[in-house]
């Protein structure tokens, strides 16, 4: 964990008289609380305090911080703080408490039925999106898994969840954005006005602008969903009928798992002896197992006929016969399948997650090296992994936009690995060196991944990560936050 030192203590506090007496009128917090928050995400890795908490109650709160701040402290907007490694926070600087926007000011969610869009407070959860929007039978398309996250917090990434091979990331199905650049600038942007704004801030990291409202296209909303999880023991079978399935849009979501252990099989083996057994046997050989889950949407319209479209759609792929476990739920049900997950008592555990795109072509060797040379390992009670979860699907590379900040390989289809790590909150190193040795194994081979939700400390780095658009970005910074004040938790212009 990363402590403040005595030096830092006495910089912060120096910052902190700066900053209050300068011009900014609204609320700034500096007790321990406050900091502590700011100084907090779901990583619990890094612990970064600021000088101050901010906590604005209206866009023009956000413009006068910007402004006071000039070149005297910086400045990172916290959405809900889900990063996993600082990327929200500002060490002797400003957090901006996302969550105060819409504490202080009802109505930042507004549903228009007709125009099929929302326009919604960049502060706002997606839960209470997904609600008010399904309250009036629309919804939005693109989703992430979890959905206490802002929707500032996910479009400053891109958002992914099965639903992005069909209409892209959440970045793909946003209109218009109104920004407060690292200027102090209140600017409203969409394709066609201020694009290098819009395009910047999509994916931008935080880097060049704090998303105040975003403009998400609706469509109508389905009411309930059939939803399959399904085993494979062959990797190639299995990223077969994952391709197939985000190449045809008979189901609307489609993901998948990396099975590593016989608890991670439960859905298909606790009613069953004899297939646990088969489990075991199969996990004993190979490390691990393959799933698939995909949902098809239906509504009062087409309820008579789902089954039988469920059905043949399930009979067109090739998993483990009879390894089948379908459901079916309510639309928001499986939108909120998780819950929320921060309601944790301390001691809270570090969440040491690594997040990559692979591209297809390099798929086999990434399985053979990573997939199921390296994820069983986990296994091993010295490695510290008290819980893992490992996600892997495919998207369409046509639905994201290259103009956006976001960075993708460069083949049509790729695809993505959540490894998503538990460890107590000690003991998060080694998992750090797990996924250090993931990384390197990709180095290694020239196997050309990105980071998703990346945490990189270099420079040296981020040119490599953002490859062609690291000019680009460069540009949108001089224009945008020339100061570098903003989002300085990502580590690539501080
Ligand atoms: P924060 O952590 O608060 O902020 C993230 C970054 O965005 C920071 O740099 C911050 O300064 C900046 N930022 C925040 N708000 C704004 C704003 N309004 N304007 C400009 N910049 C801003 N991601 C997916 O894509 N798909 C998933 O399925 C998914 N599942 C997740 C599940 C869990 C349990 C967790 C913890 C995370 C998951 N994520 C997923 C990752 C998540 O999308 C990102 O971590 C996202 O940044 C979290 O949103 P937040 O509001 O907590 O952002």
């Amino acid at each position: 964990m990363h402590h403040p030192s005595i030096l830092s203590i006495l910089l912060i506090s120096i910052t902190f008289t700066t900053i209050t007496s300068a011009a900014y009128k609204p609320e700034i917090r500096s007790d321990a609380a406050s900091l502590w928050k700011g100084a907090t995400d779901y990583g619990n890795i890094v612990h970064e305090i600021p000088a101050g908490v901010a906590y604005p109650s209206s866009e023009r709160d956000v413009v006068e911080l910007i402004r006071a701040s000039g070149e005297a402290f910086t400045v990172a907007a916290r959405g809900r703080g889900h990063s996993v490694g600082g990327q929200a926070m500002a060490r002797g600087g400003v957090v901006v408490d996302m969550a105060a926007l819409g504490r202080e000011k009802k109505g930042r969610i507004r549903i228009d039925v007709e125009g099929m869009y929302a326009d919604v407070g960049g502060e706002q959860l997606w839960v209470d999106v997904l609600r008010e929007a399904v309250a009036q039978g629309v919804a939005p398309v693109s989703w992430t898994d979890y959905v206490y996250l802002s929707v500032g917090g996910t479009l400053s990434n891109a958002g992914i969840s099965g639903q992005a091979f069909m209409h892209g990331p959440q970045i793909s199905n946003v209109v218009e954005l109104d920004v407060v650049t690292g200027k102090g600038e209140f600017m409203t942007c969409s394709r066609t006005r201020n694009p290098e704004l819009f395009f910047g801030v999509l994916g931008g990291l935080g880097q060049f602008g704090i998303i105040t409202r975003a403009r998400i296209i609706l469509d109508k909303a389905p009411t309930r969903v059939k939803w399959a999880k399904l085993l494979y023991s062959d990797f190639t079978t299995f990223t077969r009928d994952q391709e197939h399935l985000i190449s045809n849009n008979a189901s609307n979501y489609v993901e998948g798992f990396i099975v590593t252990n016989e608890n991670a099989a439960s859905d298909w083996t606790s009613s069953s002896p004899s297939r646990k057994a088969e489990v075991a046997a199969l996990l004993k050989k190979q490390g691990v197992l393959y799933s698939i889950e995909l949902v098809k949407y239906y509504d009062n319209d087409t309820a008579a006929t789902i089954d039988q479209e469920f059905d043949t759609l399930l009979k067109e792929l090739k998993y483990m016969s009879g390894y089948n476990a379908t459901t079916d739920a309510s639309f928001v049900e499986f939108i909120n399948r998780l819950g929320d997950l921060d309601n944790g008592t301390p001691p809270l555990p570090s969440h040491p997650w690594l997040n990559l795109f692979i591209p297809k072509s390099s798929v086999v060797e990434f399985n053979a090296g990573v997939l199921a040379g390296m994820l069983p390992k986990l296994n091993d009670p010295k490695l510290n992994e008290t819980f893992g979860i490992f996600i892997f699907y495919p998207f369409n590379r046509n639905k994201w936009d290259d103009r956006m900040t976001a960075v993708v390989p460069d083949e049509e289809v790729f695809y993505t690995l959540a490894a998503l790590h538990t460890a107590p909150q000690d003991g998060y190193k080694s998992i750090d060196e797990f996924n250090n040795e993931i990384l390197g194994f990709c180095k290694s081979k020239g196997l050309k991944v990105k980071q998703y939700l990346p945490n990189i400390k270099s420079k040296k780095e981020w040119m490599d990560h953002f490859g062609t658009k690291w000019e680009t970005v460069e540009k949108r910074k001089a224009m945008f936050d020339p100061n570098n004040i903003l989002s300085p938790g990502q580590r690539i212009f501080n």
